[in-house]
């Protein structure tokens, strides 16, 4: 039986295992997916544990996606976004990949969204270096804003020493309004609205030629999507991004076919099953 799994801590809410333990089912595969929660300290020794004991690949999460960069062969787009959340195993060294930024891709073109033109990419944390980057490579003009503009700007830094394009930019949250009516992409990569009936973008700044897609997943619709949807804007809610990092992480370490579908379900039943129990 194949090994593959999870490391981070804490674990226990995890959406991954249902959603691969799904996909093992659906292609009739001998494999089991498991979570791991090493001390916060561990990241270089839970990788070598791992591949010590055949493990076939790993997710990674808070708050190892960055420690593990120096036990792994990262990618190119890893080593960018100096983040890994996917670790293969097949190679020596372990392969560090980052599916958040393909991820998010993903969900943008599942929906027939157009990955070109003007995107804003609101918070400059790890979903938003991983979406950024991903959107610079697509060859769009990506506009960072973030609370803490600083964090913007090093960002907007990042994406202009490393893409081809070197148009990104970083602003303020204050300058949504002005921002707004030029794009063509919006994302929100802050955890805003995580829990809580808020959005970190003014409903009035929203328009029906934008496609705004939202990392938060808990709920699965934020006040952001809600008065997108009232603006007649594309809406894309975050359990897709989620989806398809996991989609990408399957497809690397078992070169099979990922049976998207019943990922999808798998996750979204996970995730109105846990709503319930709140
Ligand atoms: P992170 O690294 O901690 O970054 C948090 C971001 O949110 C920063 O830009 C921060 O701004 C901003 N922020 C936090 N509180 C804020 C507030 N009250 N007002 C304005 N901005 C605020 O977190 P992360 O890992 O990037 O995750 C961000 C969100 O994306 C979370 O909800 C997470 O669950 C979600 N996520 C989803 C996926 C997916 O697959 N759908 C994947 C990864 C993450 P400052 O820089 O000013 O602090």
């Amino acid at each position: 039986m194949d090994v593959y799994g999870l490391i981070g801590n804490p674990v226990g809410h995890s959406l991954s295992p249902p959603m691969h333990e799904a996909a093992y089912q659906k292609r009739e595969m001998s494999a089991r997916y498991v979570t791991f929660e090493p001390p916060a300290d561990a990241a270089r020794k839970a990788i070598e544990s791992a591949q010590t004991l055949g493990v076939r690949g790993l997710n990674v999460t808070i708050p190892f996606k960055q420690a593990v960069l120096g036990a792994v062969d990262p990618t190119p787009l890893a080593a960018r976004i100096g983040a890994v959340n996917t670790v293969d195993f097949s190679t020596t060294p372990p392969t560090g990949h980052n599916t958040d930024a393909v991820g998010a891709i993903r969900a943008l073109t599942h929906h027939g969204v157009n990955v070109a033109g003007d995107a804003v990419v609101v918070g400059a944390g790890g979903a938003g270096r991983a979406i950024a980057f991903g959107l610079a490579d697509e060859g769009v003009s990506v506009t960072v804003a973030n609370r803490t503009v600083e964090r913007a700007e090093g960002l907007a830094a990042d994406l202009n020493d490393s893409t081809a394009t070197e148009s990104a930019r970083a602003a303020s949250l204050d300058a949504l309004p002005d921002l707004l009516p030029k794009a063509d992409i919006l994302v929100n990569a802050t955890s805003v609205g995580m829990g809580e009936n808020i959005s970190p973008v003014p409903s009035s700044a929203l328009h029906s030629g934008l496609a705004v897609l939202d990392a938060v997943y808990t709920p699965l619709s934020t006040r952001l999507l809600q008065d997108a949807a009232e603006a007649g804007a594309t809406t894309i809610d975050g359990a897709w991004m989620l989806l398809y990092q996991g989609v990408e992480a399957f497809e690397f370490w078992t070169d099979v076919d990922a049976p998207v579908t019943a990922m999808n379900d798998a996750l979204r039943k996970r995730l109105s099953d846990s709503k319930r129990e709140d």
